[in-house]
């Protein structure tokens, strides 16, 4: 943080000022030369306040080194040198960090903690040269004594930086990190701690400290405890006080660092407090990156989640939007085919247009069943399932599509246990995905084997094998995942879009089952494996028999309402056609107006109306009559099927509609007003 104002004459004043009394206060503990002193705090204070407020605060620094030495001992000329030395140490510190190592911001990485010590240690060469050096000529030292001294200053100057420096910085500048009360708690545990054990080891309270036993390492976990849970500042902090009691205690003749003389033993402590200061630094500011590193995970994550709910939303709306325009072209289409006198040319157009719609309805289907399963509103209806019928229905519809290419379809039911508890549909839907795939991936004539066979009775495995293309390692592990295709080529496309397996597997896991599949590589055929658990037979029993009742409901009379003019009108013509008596209207209000002047048998509505909902429709018809109703909607999730039974309809159909899905839904509709 460079200002490029000068510093306004307080700070400067009171930088001088502060200096001067920590100047004083590290002399008071020079006992080689009165000048030199192993504790060096000032060198610390001038690099922080360089760092923080610029390199013009440098006068700061000279006034205050020149006065602290003028008043202790010496001369004018070398209290001159040696705030001179002072003053370019500082300097030349600074400029060291500032360039390499990011200026205040040094300690938030463990790299650059290594640096700022590098620039510490190298920068306090320059104090000491200039200092003993003038010392020397002056006559207030001895040349003899110029290494020994000059390795105290050195030392001094050094541990001063490495210690008081980052407390200065860390505190100054805005922490990104608040505690909570629990936290706040543990670093009062912490620093009382650390006071405990360094006054047991330096202050003298027992007997070890008197004995000089040692131990300072056991005041280590804590400094360290202190980096892994905290910031760098408390880290900081921590080191500041335990090295002030050991300075005290040292001094005092207690700890480990007692050696012959004074000045020797603070020459040992301040180099233990050294390292310990830089390995605790290193790793609190290891911790801090780590934990940003983790923050902008969390960021990268929550940026993901709503990206896929949007992505959700917008698939979900998407298959809507794509699904209602597809309602009138399959009525429409119904109506055409059953119109007398077609040409062979209008019928194989027809074939191919149907074809084409229920290929749009199928990818729209998935995309729908897709939405509704990652938004967990798949709804399923468990009954016990003869598993093998089921199978050997899908195998008779995709019959004809296998024979198209050659394929030789077998089908090998040897399970003794067949019975599964799962949603009818559902079940044949994973088999068809299952089949489908493997007539579509594998070339003509080859072999498709469907078999079934009980590991143990209480689990049936259907397995399908195909002698097609196969599956590449690296694609298996993503095959059940959406919108995985694999990793063929564009050219190669075989259509769809990736979702059949996810919503097979994902299909599988809700019947407590697993889907699964094996392939030796490509061009070596695969095999998907589905493994439910079986019910006994007893259960079995249980299976509701559909009956069809062959009652005519023809001359009815039907009320119908939607908004959509083509949807309406296809509607109707196919209704009329089927022999039902049809009333169309759009609009709510029309609706109303006509069930008040007819008597209708069902009311087959839109859920959409433009002046209000099928569901009101419903609800202001049950008021005047009994009548049954149908709702037709472009939406089918668990909410809005809830919703048209709770308003009274009877039946909740989803775009596009079937003809023989909404006749299956009129009978059910009339049968279930005929009996209550
Ligand atoms: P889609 O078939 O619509 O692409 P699926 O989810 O059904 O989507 O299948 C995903 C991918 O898995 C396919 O694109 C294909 O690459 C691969 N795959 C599925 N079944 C087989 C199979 N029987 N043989 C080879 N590859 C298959």
């Amino acid at each position: 943080m460079q200002s490029r104002r000068f510093p306004p004459l307080p700070v400067i004043g009171i930088v001088t000022g502060v200096y001067f009394i920590a100047g004083k206060l590290g002399l008071s503990l020079a006992f080689l030369n009165a000048s030199a002193s192993p504790v060096w705090p000032p060198a610390g204070i001038a690099l922080a306040v360089l760092l923080l407020f610029g390199y013009r605060i440098w006068p700061a620094i000279f006034v205050g080194a020149f006065l602290v030495n003028a008043t202790t001992a010496g001369n004018v000329a070398t209290s001159l040198a040696i705030a001179t030395g002072n003053t370019l140490e500082a300097v030349s510190g600074a400029w060291l960090v500032n360039r390499f190592a990011d200026g205040t911001s040094v300690f938030d990485r463990p790299q650059g903690v290594f640096k700022f010590a590098l620039a510490a240690v190298v920068s306090t060469i320059v104090s000491p040269i200039f200092g003993v050096t003038s010392l020397a000529l002056g006559g207030f030292a001895n040349w003899a004594n110029y290494g020994a001294i000059w390795l105290t200053w050195w030392l001094g100057d050094a541990t001063g930086d490495l210690l008081i420096a980052p407390l200065i910085i860390l505190w100054s500048v805005a922490s990104k990190r608040r505690w909570n009360r629990s936290q706040a708690v543990e670093v009062g545990v912490l620093l009382l701690l650390l006071f405990v054990l360094s006054e047991a080891v330096f202050g003298g309270w027992l007997t070890i400290s008197a004995r000089n036993y040692p131990i300072a390492f056991i005041c280590g976990p804590i400094v360290i405890w202190t980096a892994f849970r905290f910031t760098q500042r408390e880290t900081a902090t921590g080191i500041f006080i335990l090295s002030a009691i050991a300075i005290w205690g040292t001094l005092h003749g207690f700890g480990p660092f007692v050696r012959e003389t004074e000045n020797q033993s603070l020459l040992a402590l301040q180099s233990w407090a050294a390292v310990l200061t830089i390995t605790a630094m290193a790793l609190s500011a290891g911790m801090a990156e780590r934990q940003r590193a983790e923050e902008a995970l969390q960021q990268q994550k929550s940026v993901v989640e709503t990206a896929n709910r949007t992505k959700d939303q917008f698939l979900a709306m998407l298959s809507h939007e794509l699904r209602t325009p597809l309602t009138p072209v399959i009525s429409a289409l119904e109506a055409l085919e059953t119109e007398p006198a077609r040409t062979e040319e209008t019928k194989a157009s027809l074939a191919m247009i149907r074809r084409n719609v229920e290929l749009e309805t199928q990818l729209i289907d998935d995309l729908l069943d897709f939405t509704r399963i990652t938004k967990d509103k798949l709804q399923l209806r468990f009954a016990p399932v003869d598993a093998h019928l089921a199978i050997s229905n899908v195998v008779e519809i995709c019959r004809a599509e296998a024979a198209s290419k050659q394929l030789d379809v077998h089908l090998n039911l040897r399970a003794s246990t067949y019975n599964v508890a799962a949603d009818a549909a559902k079940f044949q839907q994973i088999i068809w995905n299952v089949l489908k795939n493997a007539i579509k991936f594998t070339p003509e004539e080859g072999e498709i084997a469907i078999s079934s066979l009980n590991p143990s009775p209480e689990v049936l495995t259907i397995s399908v094998r195909d002698t097609g293309i196969g599956i590449d390692p690296e694609v298996m592990r993503r095959i059940f995942e959406p919108f995985e295709q694999g990793n063929r080529s564009f050219e190669r496309r075989f259509g769809g879009l990736g979702l059949g397996l996810a919503i097979s597997k994902s299909l599988a896991q809700a019947h407590g089952g697993t889907l699964t599949v094996q392939s030796d590589g490509p061009d070596r055929g695969s095999t998907f494996l589905l493994s439910m658990q079986t019910i006994s037979p007893a259960e079995a029993l249980t299976v509701p028999v559909r009956t069809r009742d062959e009652t005519s409901w023809q001359g009815l009379k039907i009320l119908l309402v939607d908004d959509h003019q083509d949807t309406c009108t296809a509607l109707e013509k196919l209704l009329v056609r089927r022999g039902y008596l049809v009333a169309a209207t759009h609009t709510m209000r029309s609706a109303m107006e006509t069930a008040v002047r007819n008597r209708f048998d069902l009311l087959i509505s839109d859920v959409a109306l433009p002046d209000g909902t099928g569901l009101e429709l419903m609800m202001q018809l049950h008021a005047i009559s009994n009548i049954p109703g149908i709702a037709i909607s472009g939406f089918g999730n668990n909410g809005d099927v809830e919703r048209s039974l709770q308003a009274g309809f009877s039946e909740h159909l989803i775009k596009p509609v079937k003809l023989d899905t909404l006749e299956a839904a009129i009978e059910r509709a009339l049968q279930g007003a005929a009996v209550s």
